[in-house]
């Protein structure tokens, strides 16, 4: 469905699919595809298109656009959402969740979203003594001429962190290595990662991880940050 998106990198084919019933305006579409944004040089966007789109949604799938899927709107669209919001006198804190994702952060201002985080209880032993932070798990699994690498943000206190890298080692250990040819090598990049990732987990500032996982939720937090029950649910994912 059409949400007014512009600045998006589309592939080649993603951009076949999506341009041409919609005449979507895309302007990073390869040059294989219809270059429909000349159709818009005088109209721009067709916003009423847009908007009956909006309409056309359910409550909740307003909701999820605007909190986790506003990205890249153009300012067009991100207003006919704005009004959409208004219209169905749903929470103005939504509205906030779509410009939270349409704008660019400086460290201090990601730092005040990971301090609501870092209160919170552990997602996994539900304490809240220590302060928590973020990891990254990467996990190999192999079958035979198959080999997954599997990588995972997870946030939680040091010693759950601790546990979560320990357990994705165990796991990599175990079952990774023998896959043909990747399953080694992918295993000895895993167990690097993994030792890695541990070192951070025990700061007391907030790490690469846990700020990548404020980023790519930014809309949510930034909606629902006064309400500590729905961020608590966010990280237990
Ligand atoms: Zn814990």
């Amino acid at each position: 469905m059409y949400l007014g998106r512009s600045n998006k990198k589309v592939t080649a084919k993603q951009a076949a699919v999506i341009l041409v019933p919609v005449l979507r305006k895309a302007p990073n579409v390869a040059s294989n595809c219809i270059d429909t944004s000349k159709l818009f040089m005088n109209t721009g966007i067709d916003i009423e298109f847009v908007r009956q789109n909006y309409q056309k949604m359910t409550d909740e799938e307003l909701v999820r656009v605007a909190t986790q899927d506003s990205t890249g709107l153009t300012p067009e669209a991100q207003e006919v959402a704005k009004k959409e919001i208004q219209r169905r006198k749903l929470d103005r804190n939504i509205i906030q969740g779509i410009q939270a994702q349409n704008r660019s952060y400086t460290i201090e201002e990601i730092d005040k979203y990971c301090e609501i985080i870092q209160k919170l209880n552990c997602p996994t032993c539900n304490t809240s003594s220590q302060i928590l932070n973020g990891t990254m798990t990467v996990e190999v699994v192999s079958y035979v001429f198959l080999t997954q690498y599997k990588e995972k943000i997870k946030i939680g206190c040091p010693d759950c962190l601790d546990r979560a890298n320990n357990a994705a080692l165990t796991k990599t250990v175990a079952l990774g290595w023998w896959g043909i040819p990747w399953g080694i090598i992918r295993t000895i990049q895993s167990i690097i990662v993994n030792l890695k990732n541990k070192k951070t987990n025990h700061n007391d500032t907030p790490n690469v991880f846990l700020r990548s996982f404020v980023l790519s939720k930014v809309g949510l937090l930034e909606t629902y940050k006064d309400d500590k029950e729905k961020v608590q649910q966010l990280i237990s994912v």
